[in-house]
């Protein structure tokens, strides 16, 4: 039986191991896909860290996979073998339940998550369900590997931050450079706001078009049109709801989030909206890469080879990267 080289979880707390794991096989529906990048999402430190409820253990993580069609499962057409993908967070929805039916397939009742419930890309291998493939253009697939949920989930949360002008980000990481590029081809303008004192990420957030970068214990310059925030920091929530102006927009776009504190109602009133966005549909995907022929988004990426996964982990804890972590395999 071939096999593969895999880092695997086997509980939460405890350092990925690396393994010799068989090749996994397509079944009805699915494709097998030989990974060449993956990137390192906060969402895996998450998972790595026990904050995300009943895991598949144990489990193979990654959910930014870039990689080519290698052999089809029964009854698959599209993609084809050698045609290169993507393979998002969202592996498989049920298509029956009241959110796939309308549109929602991103809450669907039944889902099946990459790298959370079935095994994903720090692999060389890994299976994937044909129809929550992307087809990808060509290119490096380490520069490709943060569209696949940083990209994804950004644009999801941008799409749901409303048209306003000034748009607020919190925690300039993976997401927040991909989405800053978006937002300024977009005409507005982006107010990015770091761990206090961080003057690398801010100066980074300006290089890429920021028209204000500070420390997010600071106010904006202008009230604000939306914020998103990405840092998994619930004390931040009310700090974003008083830098939006009335009628404006927090999108909490991160999978787990410390509590959050309290707040006066007066800063939620005036019509400011607090909301989460969750997951991804297959549509945002269709729209993120729409958007972005023809455009020049640059990603910034720091390479580790995938037996380096516990290293790459640890330096997105710390905060010690700019732009994303990816796994090259
Ligand atoms: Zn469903
Ligand atoms: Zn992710």
């Amino acid at each position: 039986m071939p096999t593969m080289r895999a880092m695997v979880l086997d509980a939460p707390g405890r350092p990925l191991r690396p393994a010799e794991l068989p090749v996994p096989e397509p079944g009805p529906g699915e494709v097998l896909v030989r990974v060449r990048a993956c990137g390192v999402c906060r969402t895996d430190l998450h998972l790595v860290d026990g904050e995300l409820p009943n895991p598949k253990l144990p489990v193979v993580p990654g959910h930014e996979i870039v990689g080519e069609v290698v052999a089809l499962g029964p009854g698959v057409e599209e993609p084809h073998p050698g045609q290169k993908v993507g393979v998002p967070w969202l592996g498989r929805t049920c298509g029956v339940c009241r959110f796939c039916r309308s549109g929602r397939e991103n809450l669907c009742d039944s889902p099946l998550f990459t790298g959370y419930t079935r095994d994903g890309g720090y692999a060389e291998y890994t299976v994937a369900d044909a129809r929550f493939c992307f087809p990808l253009p060509e290119g490096d697939p380490v520069a490709l590997a943060p569209f696949l949920c940083a990209g994804l989930i950004g644009f999801r949360a941008y799409r749901t931050a409303g048209e306003g002008k000034r748009l607020g980000i919190y925690g300039f990481g993976a997401a927040a450079h991909i989405l800053a590029q978006i937002a300024r081809a977009d005409g507005r303008e982006v107010y990015a706001f770091t761990r206090p004192g961080d003057t690398a990420a801010q100066a980074f957030a300006r290089e890429l078009g920021a028209s204000w970068a500070g420390g997010s214990d600071e106010l904006p310059p202008v009230p604000l049109d939306a914020a998103i925030v990405f840092a998994p920091v619930g004390a931040l929530v009310p700090v974003a709801l008083r830098a939006v102006d009335k009628g404006g927009v927090v999108v909490l776009g991160g999978i787990h989030m410390s509590d959050i504190p309290s707040f006066p109602y007066r800063i939620l009133w005036e019509e400011r909206v607090l909301r989460s966005v969750a997951n991804l549909t297959r549509e945002d995907g269709a729209g993120l890469f729409a958007r972005l022929r023809g455009l020049k988004v640059a990603t910034h990426t720091r390479p580790f080879a995938l037996e380096e996964a516990n290293l790459a982990l640890a330096a997105l804890r710390e905060g010690r990267l700019q732009g994303a972590a990816v796994l090259v395999v």
